[in-house]
């Protein structure tokens, strides 16, 4: 690397000496989110896109559609079926990014200083999971979109295959996916020896208390909320050495 010529660059000190890796988190809490942010983006394009498409093109016929015609894909149940997990997908993982926008204001603006610690270690723990989870999920949509389109879906043209391309580099640029589960695992979870997690656990178990509210519609809800908070649970249960700040 060459910093200037005919003597070289001059470099400044920009805040505290030995400070300099602790700011770097700052400016990538900041890029992490983003790239979170174009998962996001990227799936919900490719949503409209697909769910577009599959209003236009007929092909086949679908259960229960008149004896010699064509019905439109969005008819066919597994058009349905990928079109829902698509949406389902997306709006889940707007909400994390948010959730995980918002703690950085709070973190940062909120009056009272327990909140502003509090929110700052939600994010601490939000921002690996915001980068990770949604450029994966970035991946998984935009490659359903190319199925929707059927055939179409491989042509350049139809403008899927793009945001498949572009979603693919999110999960390897600012920290690779696996580099966002060490962070995770290694230095987040252990966060207050665990308390941050079991904390933000019992906020989301809270949840089921405004589902049950809803009566019976929502038993097919609570039931899957409670399994993932199960599995959730024993995933994310510290060991020892982890209990005392080691990183597994
Ligand atoms: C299109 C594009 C744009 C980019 N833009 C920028 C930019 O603007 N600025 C910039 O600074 N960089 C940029 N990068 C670089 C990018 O951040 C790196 O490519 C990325 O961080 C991965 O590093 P690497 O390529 O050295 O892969 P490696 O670190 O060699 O990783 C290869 C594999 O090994 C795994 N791995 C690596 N270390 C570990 C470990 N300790 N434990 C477990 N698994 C591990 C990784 O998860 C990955 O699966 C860009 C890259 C691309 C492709």
């Amino acid at each position: 690397m060459s910093y200037g010529e005919n003597g070289g660059a001059v470099g400044y000190l920009i805040g505290e000496e030995n400070q300099g890796m602790r700011y770097m988190f700052t400016m990538m809490n900041n890029a992490r989110l983003s790239v979170g942010l174009e998962g996001l983006s990227l799936a919900e394009r490719s949503y409209q896109d697909a769910f577009t498409y599959a209003t236009e093109r007929n092909q086949g016929r679908a259960p229960g559609a008149p004896a010699g015609e064509q019905s439109l894909i969005i008819e066919h149940p597994d058009v349905r079926r990928m079109l829902l997990t698509m949406r389902s997908l997306t709006e889940a993982m707007r909400n994390i990014v948010y959730v995980t926008a918002e703690g950085i204001d709070l973190s940062r603006h909120h009056p009272d200083p327990e909140v502003r610690a509090a929110q700052t270690e939600f994010v601490d723990l939000l921002i690996p999971v915001a980068k990770g989870w949604c450029t994966d999920m970035g991946v998984e949509v935009t490659s359903l979109a190319i199925q929707v389109y059927g055939g179409m879906g491989f042509i350049e043209e139809s403008g899927v295959p793009q945001h498949y391309r572009d979603a693919r580099i999110t999960t390897i640029y600012e920290g690779t996916n696996g580099i966002q589960a060490m962070d995770l695992v290694g230095r987040k979870l252990g966060l207050r020896g665990g308390a941050a997690v079991t904390e933000l656990l019992a906020t989301m178990a809270a949840v089921d208390a405004d589902l049950a509210a809803g009566g019976d519609d929502l038993a097919g809800i609570r039931s899957a909320l409670s399994d993932a908070l199960g599995t959730l649970g024993s995933t994310t249960e510290l060991d020892h050495d982890q209990r005392h700040g080691r990183p597994p």
